[in-house]
């Protein structure tokens, strides 16, 4: 299977982050007093776009206004040597954000994403899962001051005397397994998930705990929620999930044995299917996972090994 992040959404690194330069405030100023320098506005969560569905873009020069209404502003990377920046206008109403941004809608990028190009995708999710993260984290958790975003806005930092305390963007992992049948016929396990519709199957999916691996986030969350003991992991590749923190790792494991129990909580029942089943489903119609998500990875790179 293909594990290359590019042919995923959401990833890719599309853009030099410049980690070290994004530090030092004076250069941030200079990047946004550049001509080059782009900004994309963003509102709750969601992208403003242009009629054509594109997300805005705005260059420095004729982006004041959006910069001066803006709860805040992180530098998301140079691309080909171009600043690119977000801003959020969230504190707005989404009317008055729109007409700040010469939008005609806000639409979360997931309900865009057949119709942008992979880097479009990948930076607005970005743009959305960082000034998501900035909204969450204005006062300290240990101290309760305010916190001072820092690092180009990859930080923030707590303003109380005495604390200082550094935050970081924070990342929230998930482990997402196709896990395959012992012995003969190759078999998948796929579960439907509670609150999805009656006939949509897809791979069991969990979050790591602290103090867990992934690999002892696997073993857990297949015994728990379908009560598959599992052996043989492997990686198959990971996700960028930025809706709004998530971090998507695939794995593939060998049950020990056929026998199934769902939770009853999340899962509401998990059975085995062969790839013939599986590509009959997709001839009558059925997605094999989202369109956007590594599920759908996971599934066709299984059935592209039984070719
Ligand atoms: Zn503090």
């Amino acid at each position: 299977m293909r594990t290359d992040d590019r042919i995923m959404a959401y990833g890719g690194g599309w853009l030099d982050r410049a980690g070290e330069l994004r530090a030092d405030p004076d250069w941030i100023a200079r990047r946004l007093a550049d001509r080059a320098s782009v900004v994309l506005p963003l509102w709750q969560d969601r992208c403003l776009v242009g009629p054509d569905r594109t997300p805005v873009r705005r260059g420095v020069a004729d982006a004041a206004e959006l910069l001066a209404a803006a709860d805040e502003t992180v530098f998301l990377g140079l691309d080909a040597g171009a600043a690119v920046f977000a801003v959020d206008l969230s504190a707005r109403a989404e009317r008055e954000a729109r007409e700040l941004a010469g939008a005609t809608e806000a639409v979360d990028v997931r309900a865009l994403v057949g119709g942008l190009g992979p880097a479009e995708a990948a930076i607005q999710a970005y743009a959305r899962g960082l000034l998501h993260w900035h909204r969450g984290q204005r006062y300290c958790g240990a101290c309760g001051a305010h916190t001072v975003a820092g690092n180009g806005g990859h930080t923030r930092s707590c303003s109380g005397s005495g604390c200082g305390k550094l935050l970081f963007p924070r990342i929230e992992p998930a482990i997402i397994v196709l896990v395959e049948a012992p012995g003969e016929p190759d078999r998948c396990l796929l579960a439907r998930h509670r609150g999805a519709s009656e006939d949509s199957w897809s791979t069991l999916a969990g979050f790591v705990e602290v103090g867990e691996s992934l690999e002892d986030a696997v073993r857990r969350e297949m015994a728990e929620e379908a009560g598959v003991t599992v052996a043989d992991l492997a990686y198959q590749g990971s996700q960028a999930w930025p809706f709004p923190a998530g971090l998507m790792v695939g794995f593939r494991a060998t049950a020990a044995s056929t026998e199934v129990r769902v939770d009853g909580e999340e899962l509401l029942e998990a059975r085995w299917f062969t790839r013939d089943e599986l590509r009959d489903r997709v001839a009558r119609g059925r997605r094999l996972g989202r369109v956007d998500s590594i599920d759908r990875h996971l599934l066709g790179g299984w059935l592209a090994a039984g070719d």
